[in-house]
């Protein structure tokens, strides 16, 4: 089996195909990892990407597939989902036992956390009606979610204060969409993620590691700085810089506008999640701040209008990790694929709003270096204009309801990103075990 694109995705579903006896090859076109890079800052080693590991029951389950036992390390975040600058104040989640809104959130818990261990089940099982797990969990899951369809209308049903609201609110970004547009699913995350979200103790490119020794003890083939350059997937042939390879079966695990193009084919431009401008900065003292914090948008409605017409908002969504001397700042942007730079206006003036919520100002000119990665670099090898979720779907084709489409022809099958836009980890983990139970039962 060929394996093209060696992100998370590719390298996860390889190790499950291997363990299930296949010979499996995986072609990366730059260097293993995708969007889960290692970068070097002032000396100090960052990991690109993904900053949050949440729903380890997913990687526990992904783990008894391979029937390996955890070596990763997974250590609780320090003040777990972070501290919430929204213009009604702040607040951290999950929100302390001694704050104001304790009530609140213990209601919203109570509304969500009985469902936690279903949509672990959605997000693990191949999405068939002929399944009484996968209907059960639908079935409660749904029951939550009201009818609603978007993060913002469920949210707003609540009747939660404007401050709790503006936080969840700020949450159901991480699918990369504006809380109108992202599913009603993620309004529920902060109460499904907050007491477990982790990360592993040897930072975030421990989970590469693993997925990489996993694929190597089962004999994957993994070649690196490996391009496909064109696609036949009814014959089961890659074109790579250097000859041709011929597979049974081929999986994509590369955004599907891509791999259309790979095949000779052009798809219709689609509306796409948001990018971002990542800012890694090495200190020479202690950074003075709490491990996470969230500097909320100040109007959600002229933030989706400001995405929406692929420019930069007035003052966008920014999540702020400080770890030791490491800072890592991600600026939301539209995935316009535009060139940003430390210089640019728009990102010294949102570099100095950050400042000033936080209380550092000209905090990062003390930086002993700084490096940050643009949604150019995103969409090089990724989607396009840099998105990093994937895709923007309507939420009523988003979510786990939806059928996926991870067969996308007789012998070309598709994971990650491309089937599950806006997941993150969970969604990839998850992806690539229904993925390998759909090809064993093809
Ligand atoms: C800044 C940022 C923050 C994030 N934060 C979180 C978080 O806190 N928690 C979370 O769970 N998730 C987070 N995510 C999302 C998570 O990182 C992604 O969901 C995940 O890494 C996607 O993996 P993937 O394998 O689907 O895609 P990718 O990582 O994009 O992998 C695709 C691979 O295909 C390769 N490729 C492309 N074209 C070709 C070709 N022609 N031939 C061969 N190979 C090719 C690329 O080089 C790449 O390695 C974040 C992402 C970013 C960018």
């Amino acid at each position: 089996m060929g394996v093209l694109g060696g992100g998370l995705a590719g390298l996860s579903l390889a190790a499950l195909l291997a363990e299930a006896g296949h010979s499996v090859t995986v072609y990366e076109a730059g260097e293993f990892g995708g969007k889960l890079s290692r970068l070097s800052v002032g000396g100090l080693a960052f990991g690109t990407g993904p900053s949050l590991f949440t729903f380890p029951g997913v990687w526990r389950h992904y783990l008894a597939a391979l029937n390996e036992p955890d070596s990763l390390d997974l250590q609780p975040l320090e003040g777990g989902l972070g501290l919430h600058h929204t213009p009604f104040g702040a607040v951290a989640l999950p929100v302390p036992p001694d704050h104001p809104l304790s009530g609140e959130w213990q209601r919203y818990l109570a509304r969500v956390g009985p469902i936690q261990a279903e949509v672990e089940t959605l997000l693990t099982r191949p999405p068939r009606l002929n399944d009484p797990a996968f209907l059960r969990a639908s079935a409660r899951v749904g029951r939550v979610l009201g009818g609603h369809l978007s993060a913002e209308s469920w949210i707003s049903a609540q009747h939660f204060s404007p401050l709790l609201a503006h936080a969840l609110n700020t949450h159901a970004l991480n699918a990369g969409l504006s809380p109108k547009d992202a599913p009603a699913l993620y309004a529920l995350l902060p109460a499904l993620i907050a007491a477990e979200v982790s990360r592993p103790a040897g930072g975030m490119t421990r989970l590469l590691d693993e997925l990489l020794r996993f694929c190597r003890e089962r004999g994957v083939t993994l070649l690196e700085q490996t391009p496909v350059i064109h696609l036949d997937a009814a014959r089961g042939i890659l074109k790579l810089g250097s000859g041709t390879a011929r597979h049974d079966l081929i999986v994509s695990a590369l955004d599907p506008a891509r791999r259309a193009e790979l095949s000779g084919q052009t798809s219709k431009p689609q509306a796409r999640t948001v990018s971002g401008l990542a800012i890694y900065a090495a200190f020479a003292e202690l950074v003075p701040l709490p491990a996470t914090s969230i500097i909320a948008p100040s109007n959600f409605q002229t933030f989706r209008r400001a995405v929406q017409a692929q420019a930069l908002p007035p003052d966008t969504l920014a999540l702020v990790h400080a770890d030791g001397r490491k800072l890592a700042l991600l600026l939301t942007v539209p995935a316009s694929g535009q060139a940003l730079n430390l210089t640019q206006p728009w990102v010294r003036g949102q570099i100095e709003r950050v400042e000033r919520v936080l209380g550092v100002p000209n905090f990062l000119r003390k930086a002993l270096d700084i490096q940050a990665l643009d949604p150019v670099h995103y969409a090089a090898l990724g989607t396009a204009g840099g998105a990093i979720y994937g895709a923007a779907y309507p939420a009523w084709r988003s979510g786990p309801f939806h059928p996926q489409p991870y067969r996308v022809s007789a012998k070309l099958w598709q994971v990650g990103t491309a089937v599950h836009p806006g997941g993150g980890i969970p969604a990839i983990l998850g992806g690539a075990l229904i993925v390998s139970k759909l090809i064993q039962q093809a």
